[in-house]
């Protein structure tokens, strides 16, 4: 089955080159020979312009990756990223190169908020974790990061305790910033507001979410759907890994998914192993296996109680799915 989210580019590519050969024709058949040669001249300036930022692109990649990679930002990611730590040597290299990739290309704005640099190595570590088996991938989807002081509401008031985290479809990511720090100080108990939001981004399909992976092939989508039919029942009995706060849509069931597959690998291994083993291949990553290598072992099984009936999951990040 095909795991990995497309990469977007080959596909702009072959939309420009059917959109230059479609407008030439038209022209072609209904402005004359001159007509036609103006468009074709036209599609080559919008073709040089994508190489050129496709170029420009590259050599922004490179100046990131000229320098060795920064002693302070390792012994950050040391004091603060469980995944990083887990990591085979070769991984842990490669994941030191996207982060600084995706720290050069991703604006992350503070709103209210400070942006000190152990902000931005969160943010792109919990990206990075996520695509950290995708070699090309670069979260074109993404726009822009903002981190706001605290929790907020749908009003975008800050304090109170509803939100900590939104995924837009436009490709804004918000996150609080108290709910991202304690995301990676408690790194196993399967809530993490970072892998949340941008496994949201991972589910964007034009504009919208649907629940299923980006470059899931139908087989595989007809897979995940099972799988979660056969787990909604259980989150509900308070018999999962998984908070059952991804019981009621598909969307948020994907994202609490991907939460329990880094922050809770072993679990979820042992007590739902076909949602393991399709989170493995989709992320192309073995989180248990590396905990494993490192001599964890498995506590007795954490149940969640079932939430209270009228309370909304406190701790939760929630997402607006469209607007
Ligand atoms: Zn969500």
């Amino acid at each position: 089955m095909r795991t990995a989210p497309p990469s977007i580019s080959p596909i702009a590519w072959a939309g420009l080159a059917v959109g230059a050969g479609i407008l030439s024709l038209l022209v072609g058949l209904f402005a004359g020979p001159w007509g036609a040669l103006a468009a074709v001249a036209l599609a080559a300036v919008a073709v040089a312009a994508l190489a050129w930022r496709s170029a420009a692109r590259w050599r922004a990649r490179r100046g990131a990756l000229a320098a060795p990679f920064p002693e302070p930002w390792r012994v950050v990611l040391r004091q603060w990223s469980d995944h990083y730590n887990r990591l085979p040597d070769d991984l842990r290299a490669r994941f030191e190169d996207d982060l600084r990739i995706f720290l050069a290309e991703k604006p992350i704005t503070g709103v209210g908020v400070e942006v000190i640099d152990e902000l931005r190595l969160l943010v792109a570590a919990s990206a990075v974790t996520l695509s950290l088996g995708w070699p090309a991938y670069d979260w074109e989807q993404l726009n822009e990061v903002l981190l706001y002081p605290d929790d907020f509401d749908r009003d975008y008031e800050f304090g109170v305790d509803d939100l900590s985290g939104q995924a837009h479809p436009w490709g804004t990511v918000i996150l609080s910033v108290p709910a991202l720090c304690q995301s990676f100080r408690d790194p196993d108990d399967a809530y993490h507001v970072g892998f949340h939001e941008f496994a949201h981004l991972l589910d964007l399909e034009q504009t919208h979410f649907d629940g299923i992976p980006l470059g899931f092939d139908d087989a595989a989508s007809r897979r995940w759907v099972e799988v979660r039919e056969r787990e909604i029942p259980r989150m509900l009995r308070g018999e999962s890994v998984l908070d059952d706060y991804g019981a009621h849509d598909p969307v948020e069931f994907l994202a609490v998914a991907v939460e329990a597959f880094f922050e809770a690998a072993l679990a979820l291994r042992r007590n739902h192993g076909e949602l393991y083993e399709l989170l493995a291949t989709y992320f192309q990553q073995d989180p248990a296996a590396w905990d494993d290598a490192r001599g964890l072992t498995l506590e007795p099984i954490r149940a969640r109680p079932p939430r209270p009936k009228g309370r909304m999951a406190r701790r939760r990040p929630r997402s607006r799915l469209s607007s």
